[in-house]
């Protein structure tokens, strides 16, 4: 193996430890703690174990964590009230309600409904156009941790031939909105990408959100680019019953090329709640009319 591994949980870790001495100035200008607020609708396992952490993590820092756990037979109107509530609660600076939504709930609406200013997942449309515009707004967690990534591995972006693989509104267009803002030049590929081994051989960057299990292989990479792997994928591991997580991107092969490597797990996963909390102070600043923290 010849890549540097980028260890997204030391800088998590690191990005939390600063987060939570902004929070202490924060209180001190503020005269209160900033609150994240986190809806969770319905016992999807997964999304459990991800309220559980981003509750832990909002508390660790300092901030106030407000979840309101909500029946899986919820009506979408009252959903629909408790969002409307929350954005009228001056203690509330952030909502996160956590996806994906049981079937009869219309996510599109509940996500129209938060308040653009306390959406700090950036799923917003509005918060989607004032990327696309360059307008301060927010942004999605786990591309925006990627970009942090990247930045703190290679400086500067300018002029560099970057790769997304995915082009959902979570993950890939946004990556591609701020590769594109750092002067990159960004190809999106997708299913529909013809020769993407080729496309993929071009960039400095490859940033793979695509959830198939090691698809992008060591021989699609630059020598000495830099790799980001998204995907979370479960596979079946060595002994018999037990499961391992991979990335979109075969690892071994691929650090034997690259210059540098996120690992699944502990490379952009640690990065999205840390990134949550950023985006919750920040909101918490914006509201008070305070200038946005600096060194997030
Ligand atoms: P998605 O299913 O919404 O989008 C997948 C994208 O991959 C689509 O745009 C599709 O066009 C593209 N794609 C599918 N097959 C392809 C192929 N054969 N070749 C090229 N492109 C192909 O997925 P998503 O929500 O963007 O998530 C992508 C992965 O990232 C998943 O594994 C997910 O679990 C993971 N993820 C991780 C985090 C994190 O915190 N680390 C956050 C979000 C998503």
């Amino acid at each position: 193996m010849s890549a540097a591994i980028i260890d997204g949980k030391a800088f998590a870790a690191g990005l939390r430890g600063r987060i939570a001495t902004a929070v202490e100035r924060f209180v001190a200008q503020a005269g209160r703690k900033p609150g994240l607020a986190v809806v969770l609708v319905g016992e999807d396992p997964a999304s459990q174990v991800y309220v559980r952490s981003k509750g832990k993590a909002t508390l660790e820092v300092g901030m106030n964590s407000l979840e309101h756990k909500l029946d899986a037979a919820t009506s979408q109107a009252d959903l629909l009230a408790l969002v409307g509530r929350l954005n009228a609660d001056p203690a509330v600076d952030a909502i996160l309600v956590q996806l994906p939504l049981p079937t009869h709930i219309d996510e599109a609406a509940v996500i129209a409904a938060i308040d653009p200013d306390k959406d700090v997942d950036g799923f917003h449309v509005v918060n989607a156009g004032r990327l696309a515009v360059g307008a301060q707004g927010f942004v999605p967690c786990t591309p925006l941790g990627c970009l942090m990534l990247l930045e703190d591995r290679l400086g500067d972006l300018s002029g560099l031939d970057a790769v997304v693989i995915g082009r959902s509104n979570i993950v890939g267009k946004p990556m591609a909105q701020l590769l594109l803002q750092k002067s990159c030049t960004v190809t999106v590929a997708h299913s529909r990408t013809r020769n993407l081994p080729e496309v993929v051989r071009r960039a400095d960057i490859v940033v793979a959100a695509v959830g198939r299990p090691e698809m992008v292989r060591g021989d699609w990479i630059k020598p000495g680019a830099t790799v980001i792997d998204v995907g979370i994928n479960r596979v079946p591991g060595a002994e018999p019953g037990k499961t391992r997580l991979v990335g979109d991107v075969a690892f071994d092969e691929a650090a034997a090329v690259a210059g540098a490597i996120t690992p699944v797990p502990g490379g952009v996963g640690p990065m999205t709640i840390a990134v949550l909390l950023r985006n919750a102070l920040v909101a918490a600043h914006r509201r008070m009319g305070l200038p946005d923290p600096q060194a997030l």
